[in-house]
């Protein structure tokens, strides 16, 4: 059985649901969250003000996980073009780079001078290995480390892989066969969502790819994913468009 099938196929149930749901609550939602604003402007007492403020601020907490959940519910085809993977594994480092020095973690590159460009969605990239990039800081917050980042060509040039590795506290083999189920999580509270890695092997799948994870708990964790170079030689139809799709952000 192709467990990453089955799987892909939960979420789109699960999906299902959580987007109805999503949907519904937005609205009322956005209704309370104007009256919230309207009365904290009109508020002359300071104390009450900041009351209101903080109703304001955690409705916009609710909404951006009801964002995120509609997203993530609503699987986009991948719009695909020619992609630099390298170039994106670069903006995506960048981006964490405040973080990563924060927590004494250093970068290693070990890119693959072989490689050539994809046929893939490079905002959905983006998100995947932003993701990974995430949950590799967070899990070597504690103690820093390296984070790996390495690339190969594999299949005769038809395929690529793009390994991202931690050394940080690994995940229990009870929670590896947890960690791609929507809102599974074990971070505290408004740290995580638990929808990154869900929202990841949705894209991944999209793409013809698959994401494999070594782990060994406080050794770390590689997480690999590979992907096709050339998509449209795997997918019956040759679409380069799909309809426009916002992107999918995770909400940390
Ligand atoms: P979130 O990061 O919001 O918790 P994810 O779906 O991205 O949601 O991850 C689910 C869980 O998988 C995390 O809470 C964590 O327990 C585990 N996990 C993911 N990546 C790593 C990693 N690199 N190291 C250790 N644990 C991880």
């Amino acid at each position: 059985v192709n467990l990453q099938l089955i799987q892909a196929e939960r979420l789109a149930a699960v999906g299902q649901l959580a987007a109805g749901a999503a949907h519904e609550i937005n609205n009322p939602l956005a209704i309370i969250s104007a009256r919230a604003q309207l009365m904290e402007c009109k508020e002359q007492d300071e104390k009450r003000r900041g009351e209101l403020a903080l109703i304001s601020e955690q409705i916009e907490r609710i909404s951006k996980i009801l964002t995120n959940l509609m997203d993530f519910a609503r699987p986009c085809p991948p719009k695909l073009q020619s992609v630099d993977v390298h170039a994106v594994l670069d903006r995506v480092l960048e981006l964490m780079n405040t973080g990563y020095r924060k927590h004494a973690i250093n970068i290693r590159k070990n890119y693959d001078p072989q490689m050539i460009p994809i046929k893939a969605d490079p905002n959905q990239l983006e998100q995947v290995f932003l993701n990974l990039s995430i949950n590799a800081q967070h899990a070597m917050e504690a103690s820093g480390g390296d984070l790996t980042v390495s690339t190969q060509m594999i299949r005769e040039g038809r395929g690529i892989l793009v390994k991202i590795q931690d050394q940080g506290v690994g995940i229990s083999k009870d929670n590896l066969k947890k960690i791609f189920d929507p809102f599974f999580t074990t971070k505290e509270q408004g740290k995580g969502t638990g929808l990154g890695l869900s929202t990841s092997i949705g894209i991944v799948n999209n793409h013809f790819g698959k994401i494999e994870i070594e782990s060994e708990v406080g050794k770390g964790t590689t997480f690999t994913v590979e992907l096709p170079v050339d998509i449209t030689a795997l997918r019956p139809e040759n679409s380069t468009s799909g309809p426009s799709c916002p992107l999918i952000m995770a909400v940390r």
